[in-house]
Order: structure tokens, then C-alpha cells, then sequence
């Protein structure tokens, strides 16, 4: 096998197989490295996204969906449901085929994907600059070279780690998930994905029903870490369930850490580059981070591109991911980050009267498109006690 690449890419979730099949489809020599034998696997994700947040990435095989998603039920802390209607508003995924097929699609166009690989050190210094990633397959270290190194190893990113980037995340930054495959779920409308709040149910976060098809679902809860003090994340899931779906199945358990906060900076550092929930690029109203790591992904490739067919090459074009992603996302993640912080930390009186709110002006109704960010702020401009807290949030979140 070939030791020497023009990328080597660290992880085979969305983020790194989305760069690898952007980068090898240009032409690029591309190492892709996934430590689990298969891609996808083992699922720690409700596998829900916009549909916008996958087709403005790549164009959409039938295959990949479970299930088509056309609106949203809320469940308040009292029980009250609302409901908003959204055709063609998401996909549920099956991430395993997803990945899989992507990752087969970067190897049709020559990258050598590589599983059962697990990357365990940078070779080079930060002086001198990082030249490859050893690696371990079957038992055996190996070494491989590449100009450029993608960090597209999850949450807890280690070749961001050994780059030396600070990846800590404090209990206010992240929600901790649990979630269950499960199948006999009763659903009264199976093209709605079903969100519920309040303090009982899921302190600071939210727990979700996204459905499958034939009576399956993704039934999991986020909790805000700093709330974990008396019950784990899984006995909320399991008190959820006992009370609102006593007889549906679990098939899988899994579970996960879920980055709520600012863009890991730098995103780039000399020729290391991080996608994905590596660069903490999750949405972090939602946790959602399936579209941010495929666009960040094609995003990133498009810069080794322009670098390595660069003669004069200087690391400065690489860093140009980090400004273009900023142009694409930052106003965005700022509005929700401000709503995050607030959210965790109101009662659930006060999602009482956010989900009169939502019922008041979307309740029963159709949206072609719903500009989330348009509707948070209208949120908090229509609260002023919400608008007063945000002023105490907004320089933490504004700096940089
Ligand atoms: C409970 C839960 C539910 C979620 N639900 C949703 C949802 O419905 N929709 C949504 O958009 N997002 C959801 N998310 C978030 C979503 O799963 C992540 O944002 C997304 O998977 C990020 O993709 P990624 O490619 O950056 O990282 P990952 O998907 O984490 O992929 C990283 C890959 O790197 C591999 N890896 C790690 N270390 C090494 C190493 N040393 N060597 C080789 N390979 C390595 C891992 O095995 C993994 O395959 C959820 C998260 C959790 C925890």
C-alpha cells in the first residue's frame, strides 16, 4: 500500500468521508482511516437533517433515507401539543448505508479507504511542521504521509489534541445524549419528527421521537451536562419512555457527548485542518451536526485543492476554510448560541409561554421554509425578560 498522500484523513464519520470523496474527486490522492470495521457503525445519532443541509452538499440517493420528515410536533412541559407542518423539511438517514455508499464513492474515484485503522500519533512537530499519522491495522503500526492531515475524529478529536488545539469542553458547553433504536412505536403522525421539553423531561435540553418507518424510531434525550447531578442521561430516557411509550422495544442503546458551543479556534493550523464535530461545528440550538460536518468537509477539501494545485503553495490558503466557513455560518451560530444559553437556563413557565408563542404565530400552519435563526430572534424581541438575559450573553458569544 501506498505510504505517501496528498491528504490523510482522520475519521470516517460525515465530516472525513465528505472530504475525502470532495478531495479524491478532484483528483487528489486521498488516505481515508476509520478505527470501527464498518462505516456508520456503531450509530451514536438520531440520524436526522434538513434536507437543505444534505442536498447543498451532495445530490441525494433514495437509498440513504428512512424516512421523509414533513413537520413538527412540540410537546410542552404540561403536555400541551403543537403541531407545524413542513413538507420536504428533513430526512431520518441510515447512516451506516449513508457512509458507507459515500466512503465507496471516494474510493470509485481512487481514495484508499482504509477501516479497522485507528490513527495513534502525528508524526512531526509543531516547529517543523506535521507530516503523517501513524497508524495501527491489525496489531501492526503503521506510517503514512500526507501534505495535508484532517482531523475528522469526532468530539473528543485527538489529532487535534496531539496539534496541541485546547478541545476541552466545560459541563456549560455540551449536552450529554442517550438514545435507543426501538421498534413497535406508535405513532399518530409518522412524517413528523416529535420534540418534548421541560425540566422533568429533559433539563436544558430536549428529548425526540424521529421516525424510521415501519414502527421504528430514534427515541433518545439530550440533557445540558451541568444538570447531570442526580440522575444520569439514560434514566431520563428511561423515565421518558416508561411514561410516554411503555410499549415500544429497544433493539440498540448508544449514547454520546454533543458539543454546544463555539467553533474550536483556530480551525486550521498550518497543514492541519479540523472538520466536523472536531472544529465543535455542531448547531448548537439543536446538536445537530450531520450537515455542518458534510459541508465543513466539502468545504475543507476545496481548500487542499486550491493549495496543492497552488505552485507558490503557502498554508494561508488553507486557513481560508476557516473564513469561509465564518462567511457561511458564524452570524447563524451566533443567534444560536445566544438562544441556547438562554434556553437551559429558563423554567418551564417560560416554555409555556415560548410554545403559546410558536402555536400563536406557526401552530396548524404550512411552511415551505422556516428561517430558524428569523424565528429565534422574533422569540426573544417578543420576551423582554429572554432580551434582557441575551444582553448579558451577547459579548461572550460576539468576541472573536
Ligand atoms: C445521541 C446523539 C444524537 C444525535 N443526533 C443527531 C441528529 O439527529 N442529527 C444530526 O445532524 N446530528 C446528530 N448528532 C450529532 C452528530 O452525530 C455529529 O455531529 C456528527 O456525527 C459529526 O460528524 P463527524 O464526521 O464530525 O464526527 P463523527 O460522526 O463522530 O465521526 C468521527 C469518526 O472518527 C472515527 N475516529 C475517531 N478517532 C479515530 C482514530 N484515532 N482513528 C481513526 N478513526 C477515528 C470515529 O470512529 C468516527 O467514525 C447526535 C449526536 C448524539 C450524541
Amino acid at each position: 500500500m501506498d505510504k505517501y498522500y496528498d491528504i490523510v484523513v482522520v475519521g470516517g464519520g460525515p465530516g472525513g468521508i465528505s472530504c475525502a470523496y470532495f478531495a479524491a474527486r478532484a483528483g487528489l490522492k486521498v488516505l481515508l482511516m476509520e478505527k470501527h470495521p464498518r462505516f456508520g457503525e456503531p450509530v451514536c445519532c438520531a440520524e436526522g437533517l434538513s434536507c437543505s443541509g444534505l442536498e447543498s452538499v451532495i445530490p441525494v440517493k433514495k437509498s440513504w433515507i428512512n424516512s421523509n420528515i414533513e413537520g413538527a410536533i412540540l410537546v410542552s412541559p404540561a403536555g400541551r401539543q403543537i403541531i407545524v407542518h413542513h413538507p420536504k423539511a428533513g430526512y431520518i438517514l441510515d447512516r451506516p448505508l449513508f457512509e458507507s455508499d459515500l466512503a465507496e464513492m471516494a474510493e470509485y474515484y481512487g481514495a484508499v479507504v482504509l477501516t479497522d485503522a485507528r490513527a495513534e500519533s502525528l508524526i512531526g512537530s509543531p516547529d517543523d511542521g506535521y507530516k503523517g499519522i501513524s497508524c495501527v491495522i491489525n496489531k501492526q503500526s503503521i506510517e503514512f504521509f500526507g501534505e495535508i492531515i484532517i482531523g475528522a475524529d469526532g468530539v473528543e478529536s485527538q489529532v487535534a489534541q496531539w496539534a496541541g488545539w485546547d478541545t476541552t469542553l466545560s459541563l456549560d458547553d455540551c449536552d450529554a445524549g442517550a438514545q435507543y433504536l426501538m421498534d413497535n412505536v406508535q405513532l399518530e403522525y409518522p412524517e413528523y419528527a416529535k420534540f418534548y421539553v421541560g425540566y422533568e423531561i429533559a433539563p436544558g435540553g430536549y428529548a425526540w421521537v424521529f421516525p424510521k418507518g415501519e414502527g421504528k424510531a430514534n427515541v433518545g434525550v439530550g440533557v445540558a451536562a451541568r444538570y447531570l447531578r442526580e440522575k444520569s442521561v439514560q434514566q431520563y430516557l428511561d423515565d421518558f419512555l416508561a411514561n410516554n411509550m411503555p410499549r415500544a422495544r429497544i433493539l440498540k442503546k448508544m449514547g454520546g457527548v454533543i458539543p454546544l458551543t463555539r467553533r474550536i479556534n483556530p480551525l486550521v493550523k498550518k497543514n492541519i485542518m479540523l472538520v466536523g464535530d472536531a472544529g465543535h461545528l455542531t448547531d448548537p440550538i439543536s446538536g445537530a451536526g450531520i450537515a455542518n460536518a458534510l459541508l465543513s468537509g466539502k468545504l475543507a477539501a476545496q481548500k487542499c485543492i486550491k493549495y496543492l494545485r497552488n505552485e507558490h503553495r503557502g498554508y494561508a490558503a488553507l486557513a481560508e476554510y476557516e473564513n469561509e466557513w465564518d462567511k457561511l455560518k458564524k452570524r447563524q451560530h451566533q443567534i444560536y448560541l445566544t438562544a441556547q444559553k438562554l434556553y437551559v437556563t429558563i423554567s418551564d413557565q417560560d416554555l409555556e409561554v415560548l410554545i403559546e408563542f410558536i402555536n400563536e404565530n406557526m401552530g396548524d400552519r404550512t411552511f415551505k421554509g422556516i428561517d430558524v435563526a428569523k424565528v429565534l430572534k422574533s422569540i426573544i424581541f417578543h420576551h423582554p425578560r429572554l432580551l434582557v438575559k441575551a444582553v448579558e450573553f451577547l459579548p461572550q458569544i460576539f468576541r472573536r
